[in-house]
């Protein structure tokens, strides 16, 4: 019985921008989003049955409808008139409900995954179509690389991938729920946007110091004002040396990036002194 592996991967948002709140009750957002090598491990294998079978070794998401990874397969599976089962595997490595797209990236990777198992040969912009009826960051997450997102974030063009650096990631001990977030932004409250276009030229460039200058997020202060504890791993990262420091998505993680090897460690260990959860990870370019 044949069995297949994919890799999902965590993504962060260098920039994250709002520009309104649409009359369809979605945000439209700018975005320029990439992938960190700290993924998930998705292993899919045909059941004799036509069934969806999920597992997971860790205790705390659901397995049944709820999960993304299983609409993803049952989407797939009634567009395309499959009448096979699958088993999948989930092997969680992403903190969950963190601002990493944890989930989008795993119903991605089953999206690809069961392309490649049922022998479908979808094109990845159908994959990327299909994705999009199931979660905003599922299209970012089909593609990979680097990309500037618009609409309510399916609208993808891939750019040039950041100059290659270290990401320390910390999330606190918290779960912050995304439409939460989007519920106490107020877009005419936002002081600063910030600015798409810089960063663009900055990767263009490769310039790690300009990168770092551009980072911006405008759900950032909702989260900061209403868990301190992420304001404190933000100061925290600042303060032992990070060269550049932001929250990613609607958080709670904060990542830092930080160019040479021998600060690293420093970051690490300030972080560690309170804060379990924290991955040293390169960019996936
Ligand atoms: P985003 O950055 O796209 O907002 P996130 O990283 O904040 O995503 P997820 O890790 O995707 O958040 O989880 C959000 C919620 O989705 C959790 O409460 C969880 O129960 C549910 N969920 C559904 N499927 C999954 C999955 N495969 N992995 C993790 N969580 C999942």
């Amino acid at each position: 019985m044949s069995k297949i592996y994919e890799k999902a991967p965590a993504k962060i948002n260098l920039v994250l921008d709002v520009l309104r709140k649409r009359e369809d009750g979605f945000h439209e957002v700018e975005m320029i989003m990439t992938m960190v090598d700290l993924a998930d491990r998705l292993e899919m294998e045909e059941l004799p049955r036509d069934q969806i079978v999920l597992s997971s070794q860790a205790g705390f998401i659901p397995l049944d409808e709820k999960n993304l990874a299983f609409q993803a397969a049952r989407l797939i599976k009634e567009r395309y008139g499959v009448r096979r089962g699958v088993y999948i595997h989930l092997d969680k490595q992403i903190p969950v409900a963190a601002g990493l797209a944890g989930g989008s990236s795993d119903a991605a990777a089953t999206l690809k995954g069961l392309n490649r198992l049922w022998n479908l040969e979808l094109p990845t912009e159908e994959l990327e179509t299909l994705g999009a009826e199931l979660g905003s960051d599922i299209p970012f997450c089909i593609r990979g690389g680097t990309a500037l997102a618009r609409g309510r974030g399916e609208r993808l063009e891939s750019i040039s991938p950041p100059p290659q650096c270290w990401v320390v990631l910390a999330k606190p001990p918290i779960n912050v729920s995304t439409a939460d977030v989007y519920g106490k932004f107020r877009v005419h409250e936002v002081k600063e946007h910030p600015s798409i276009p810089r960063m663009l030229d900055a990767l263009s460039r490769q310039s790690f110091p300009d990168m770092c200058a551009s980072l911006g997020n405008v759900l950032e202060n909702v989260t900061l004002n209403r868990y301190p504890e992420v304001r404190q791993i933000k100061d925290c990262m600042i303060k032992s040396g990070a060269d550049g420091v932001l929250m990613s998505g609607s958080g709670p993680t904060v990542f830092g990036l930080v160019s040479k090897e021998m600060k690293v460690a420093r970051v690490y260990n300030a972080l560690r002194g309170f804060c379990k959860d924290v991955y040293v990870v390169r960019m996936l370019t």
